[in-house]
């Protein structure tokens, strides 16, 4: 979860969800963000189905535990190059070409929306951001800034 992440989440107003989060583990502090724990669990209701490595927010029967507006912009945008060349394959290769573009774009701005946050960051907290209400409220608004000048 990249800073642009965060502060999207803050904009949709579920700050203290954040701050609830990093307390109690599920998301965890790093360099570029919050990582989101990995927990050992099964991925499907099948209690037969080998238990693995997932996102703590992951539920074995389904799915997804948490709304689209607190899931990182890669669980929600993300489209892989399989997705693609099947859409190309099943003779939809135009709309594959737009969505393709759409998709390019908003991994470019996510990740220039992400170098200056960053850099604001380095900036602002060189020790390292606090993670306490009063920075995510800060990223909030540096994030809503950013999406008004795109
Ligand atoms: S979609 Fe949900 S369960 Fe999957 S990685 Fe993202 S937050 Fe975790």
């Amino acid at each position: 979860m990249d800073w642009s992440d965060i502060g999207r989440i803050v904009a949709h107003g579920d700050r203290d969800w954040l701050v609830e989060q990093v307390a109690n583990g599920h998301l965890v502090r790093c360099e570029y963000g919050l990582y989101l724990k990995r927990v050992k669990g099964r991925v499907t209701a099948d209690i037969r189905s080998p238990r693995i490595a997932k996102c703590t927010f992951h539920d074995g029967s389904s799915g997804c535990t948490i709304a689209a507006t607190r899931r990182p912009a890669t669980c929600n945008f993300y489209v892989c190059e399989s997705a693609f060349e099947e859409g190309t394959k099943s003779g939809a290769a135009r709309e594959v070409d737009s969505a393709r573009k759409v998709h390019d774009d908003l991994v470019n701005t996510f990740v220039s929306w992400d170098a200056e946050l960053t850099q604001r960051i380095r900036t602002n907290w060189p020790e390292g951001p606090p993670y306490d209400a009063a920075f995510f409220d800060w990223l909030g608004e540096a994030f809503v800034e950013l999406r008004a000048r795109a």
